[in-house]
């Protein structure tokens, strides 16, 4: 109903206004890049206080980049995202693509779960307008806050026809980061991401793109994934090796119901007896397993001999990728193989 209003409400606005300009919707949904604190140099702040009218404001020269609507989806941090919001996401952007609504989406998200969010739009929006996320290291209110720049890039991208067909996209700190690599490096500082496998995809030089890369990976309008429709995804979550980890865990997680589970192994994706243990029970019951790796680089896969090979492998996604990738996978196959190759080609 909600989405509908807003999808009606759009099109009044474009049709009524005659622009040569590309239009360009930002979803806000929170984080630090709306976050204000008490003093210019202080550290700490509350993220998801200003609006998406108050971002836009905040940005010279924006308006002239692109025919700009913004529309505030949720403001929170986003540790507290949720699956509700994401299907919301989906829907909105799926919406607006299929009804030619706009050229391209912004999404501004707290820099903790915005990989997670771009991996899943990356899976699921079978479209070839670009997606770009952004947001900030540093609230709005800080001495040199990174957010009106990062959102002046993503809004440049997301109105760039070499944007096209490209997956989704994460820009922070004039890097263009792709969906199924990017992640956080760094808590603190405002170089805080990068794609440890296989580098940036480009940069953001001047308000225009440079692109150095394409992805290896099926996305967006090459994706076999349907969710249209649901309302909900299979419950998939992840343990953690360590020396001497218990089987506690991850029996708790069968116990609870869980449709899949990542392991992220120790080096090659390794993990001990107790957890070996542990996963076959898991199997036994049902539940699809992964081996992922809490390594940055490198990945796991089937070659060596040392490693249990029972199990269907990450490759080169890190364990929150590995889980979105697994949930997303679970609505359409319960089959290892199956599994497998898609672990191999997204
Ligand atoms: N933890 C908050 C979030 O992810 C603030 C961090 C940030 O946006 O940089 O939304």
């Amino acid at each position: 109903m909600y989405r509908r209003f807003i999808t009606a409400g759009l099109l009044l606005l474009f049709t009524l206004t005659l622009t040569s300009k590309p239009r360009v919707v930002i979803l806000a949904t929170g984080g630090t890049i709306a976050g204000s604190a008490a003093g210019a140099a202080q550290a700490s702040y509350q993220p998801g206080v200003l609006s998406i009218q108050q971002i836009i404001s905040s940005v010279p020269d924006i308006e002239k980049l692109a025919d700009l609507k913004g529309i505030q989806v949720c403001n929170i941090s986003s540790q507290n995202m949720e699956e509700r919001i994401w299907l919301e996401l989906f829907k909105t952007i799926d919406n607006l693509f299929t009804h030619n609504l706009c050229d391209g989406v912004v999404i501004t998200h707290g820099t903790d779960t915005m990989e997670e969010t771009a991996y899943f739009l990356n899976l699921t929006l079978r479209h070839t307008k670009p997606v770009v996320i952004t947001g900030a290291m540093r609230p709005a209110t800080s001495l040199s806050a990174d957010g009106p720049f990062n959102l002046y890039n993503a809004v440049a991208l997301a109105a760039s026809p070499e944007a096209h067909n490209r997956g989704v996209m994460v820009v922070m700190n004039d890097y263009i980061l792709s969906a199924d690599d990017v992640t956080k490096t760094n808590t603190v500082n405002p170089d805080a991401f990068s794609c440890p496998n296989y580098g940036p995809l480009g940069i953001m030089r001047d308000g225009q793109p440079r692109f150095y890369r394409e992805s290896p990976f099926r996305h967006t309008a090459s994706s076999e994934f349907d969710i249209t429709g649901l309302n909900s995804l299979p419950v998939t979550e992840i343990i953690y090796a360590y020396a001497f980890s218990s089987d506690v865990a991850i029996n708790a997680l069968t116990a609870a119901g869980a449709a899949g589970i990542v392991v992220a192994g120790v080096g090659h994706g390794n993990y001990n007896r107790a957890v070996s243990k542990g996963i076959e029970n898991a199997s036994s019951k049902g539940v699809m397993v992964v081996r992922s790796s809490r390594i940055q680089t490198g990945g796991v896969d089937t070659a060596a001999e040392e490693y249990d090979s029972r199990w269907p492998v990450s490759y080169n996604k890190n364990p929150q990728k590995a889980r979105i990738l697994l949930m997303v996978a679970l609505t359409k196959t319960r089959d290892a193989a199956e599994i497998q190759r898609i672990f191999k080609e997204y």
